[in-house]
Formats: structure tokens, sequence, C-alpha cells
């Protein structure tokens, strides 16, 4: 019985150890995103691969030839237009 607790307790920390890889590679916190793959695994890893997910789905449109680009692109693809991140 303890032996399958020990069991479960080491194959949740190894589990977690996925997304929270996959967190640091954006930039995220390692320690936070594996506390949290530890307990909520699906979760955390559906969490963490859509991480960016949603600046390649949003669009803004270029203020120069007007075509609608992707929201994290530095430049507008088509013309060059170059956009001033302010963050
Ligand atoms: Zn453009």
């Amino acid at each position: 019985m303890t032996n399958t607790i020990i069991i479960i307790v080491v194959v949740a920390a190894l589990a977690g150890l996925l997304p929270a890889f996959i967190a640091q590679l954006k930039g995220k916190s390692f320690v936070r995103w594996w506390v949290y793959g530890v307990f909520l695994f699906p979760v955390a890893l559906v969490h963490a691969l859509s991480i960016g997910m949603g600046a390649i789905l949003q669009t803004k449109r270029c203020g120069y030839c007007r075509s609608m680009v992707r929201m994290d692109a530095p430049h507008c693809p088509r013309c060059g237009y170059e956009f001033i991140d302010w963050s």
C-alpha cells in the first residue's frame, strides 16, 4: 500500500516535468509550472502547449498596406512595414 503511494507520487512528480519544460521554453516559471503539472497534469499540459497560441490566432491590420498580420509579427510580411512594440 505504501509502495503504491510512493509510485503515484514519483509518477506525478515526473509527469509534472513535461508541462514545466514546455512552459519554461515559453518564458514561464519552471517551479510554478512543475507544481501545477504535478497536481493537474492533463490541464497543465494542454495549458502549457497553448501558451502563445492566442497570439498566432489573433491578427492585427497593417497600418501601411491594410493586410491582416499575426498579432506577434514584428513586421508586415507583405509590405515589410515594421510594427513598434510598446510593451
Ligand atoms: Zn503591410
